[in-house]
């Protein structure tokens, strides 16, 4: 086959027999962070590219390197959103949602966009899911939100991650750190890259978290924030730690933690592992007192965090972390012929109206063929239905687990079939209780319905 094209590079698909562990995913993590009160929100998957510049900020590598930006047909620049947080705060805003009580609590899941060079754990399309907490500069909502990381960790029994905080200090402490900072890099020119050399003007603080190796060298001894914190800021993280202390969320206290993007102030913190390679930052977050302001708003100090889709993932699989399996149907009738094809059509519709996942041949294949077929998707009953079986007005079902056959009456099979499958689900959900496995109820009831 000459294809004549595949996926771009730095994309990658989810096929069918990988999505419900995504689905899984995505669910509960929505599920745990609505329990914390986090509603989600949808914002669009591009914007005006000044929202990015003005927010992620323009030395960054985000904007100087990673944007996928472009004119649209009416002479726009729009850029398809490299982050989540840029977006929610325009649409806090816009939407007046400062008005309501506040703190305003948000969550997402999206795909994010950014040209980087790609390799495990780093695509140029990955998935996001991001938290944000509107009004609130108490250290209780940062416990609360890093929390909320730790919980969605401890939920999926991850072992191998651990959290790293640090405190990025304000405007005000900033200036002092900047200047200590200046100098450092001007005494090291000779080793910096040429992006960070305009850096060193414009924003020292962000050749902190270059990439390149030379750059990274110099930046492991250069002076650190936490070192220069105001009394304002210090308090703040004190209380941080305090709260997670009482909270008993294990952390240590990284000073080299600076976040990619400009818009963090005072606390920011990591969820890394070591399980996944280089690409070790699973969740990253913090607080951005000023974000808001930024784009025009009043003072609404915020924060929240940003768990990357595919690198959790990796992490699960890396652990060996199993998720549910996919459904399996319930059960799959086999006709025989044209006529039984048109009753295996009408039985099918019965139950799958009464919400029983039901497959039958539309493809037209010999019984053998069907039963290979059936068996391959895992169903759990199989009916083969032929002339005879109609005449007769009985069919057989068959239990593929146990290669127990129960008779059942043609007119009144959808009920009959019900009433055993709701009886097999019962005695599954007996049994697991008994051995003690970790049931999803209300994955395991849906399956009822
Ligand atoms: P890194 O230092 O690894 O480049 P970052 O600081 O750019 O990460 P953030 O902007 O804070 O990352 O994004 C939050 C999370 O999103 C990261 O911790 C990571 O899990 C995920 N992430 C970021 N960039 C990518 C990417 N290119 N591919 C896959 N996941 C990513
Ligand atoms: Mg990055």
């Amino acid at each position: 086959m000459a294809l004549i094209t595949k996926a771009a590079r730095g994309t990658q698909d989810v096929l069918p027999s990988q999505s419900h562990n995504n689905r899984f995913l995505e669910s509960t993590l929505l599920e745990i962070a609505d329990e914390f009160g986090f509603k989600e929100i949808r914002t669009p998957v591009f914007e005006h590219t000044e929202l990015f510049t003005r927010s992620v900020g323009d030395t960054t590598d985000v904007v100087q390197k990673e944007m996928y930006t472009f004119t649209d047909k009416g002479g726009r620049s729009i850029t398809l959103r490299p982050e989540g947080t840029a977006g929610a705060a325009r649409a806090f805003l816009e939407h007046g949602l400062y008005n309501e009580p506040l703190p305003q609590k948000v969550c997402y899941l999206t795909s994010c966009y950014r040209y980087e060079k790609p390799q495990a754990g780093r695509l140029r399309e990955f998935h996001q899911f991001g938290v944000e907490c509107f009004g609130t500069a108490s250290p209780a909502a940062d416990a609360e939100v890093i929390s909320l990381a730790n919980e969605i960790f401890g939920f999926l029994g991850v072992e191998d991650i651990h959290l790293e905080i640090n405190s990025i200090g304000c405007p005000e402490c900033r200036k002092k750190y900047h200047s200590a900072l200046k100098a450092y890099f001007e005494s090291k020119k000779d080793r910096l890259c040429s992006t960070c050399l305009e850096r060193l003007e414009k924003n020292p603080m962000r050749i902190l978290d270059c990439k390149n190796p030379s750059c990274k060298e110099v930046a492991s001894e250069a002076p650190v924030v936490i070192d220069y914190l105001c009394d304002d800021c210090r308090e703040h993280f004190e209380s941080v730690q305090a709260y997670l202390d009482e909270m008993m969320i294990p952390y240590s206290i990284n000073p080299q933690i600076v976040r990619g993007l400009d818009y963090y102030t005072r606390t920011v913190f990591e969820f890394v592992s070591d399980s996944i390679g280089a690409q070790g930052t699973v969740c990253g977050g913090g607080r951005y007192d000023g974000l808001i302001e930024e784009l025009g708003g009043s003072h609404v100090p915020s924060l929240g965090f940003g768990m990357g889709i595919e690198r959790l993932m990796l992490l699960l699989e890396s652990q060996g972390i199993k998720l549910p399996e996919a459904k399996r149907p319930e059960l799959y009738i086999a006709p025989i012929g044209e006529k039984a094809s048109l009753t295996a059509a009408r039985l099918s519709q019965a139950l799958r109206q009464s919400g029983v996942a039901v497959q039958f041949d539309i493809v037209g294949r010999s019984v053998k063929a069907q039963m290979k077929y059936a068996n391959k998707l895992g169903a759990r009953f199989t009916v083969v239905l032929g002339d005879d079986d109609i005449a007769k007005g009985k069919i057989k079902v068959k239990n593929m687990d146990t290669g127990e056959v129960t008779e059942m009456d043609l007119e009144e099979f959808d009920e009959e079939f019900l009433e055993m499958s709701l009886q097999q689900s019962a005695q599954d959900l007996q049994d697991a209780v008994s051995n003690g496995d970790n049931i999803d109820l209300s994955a395991f009831l849906g399956g009822l319905m």
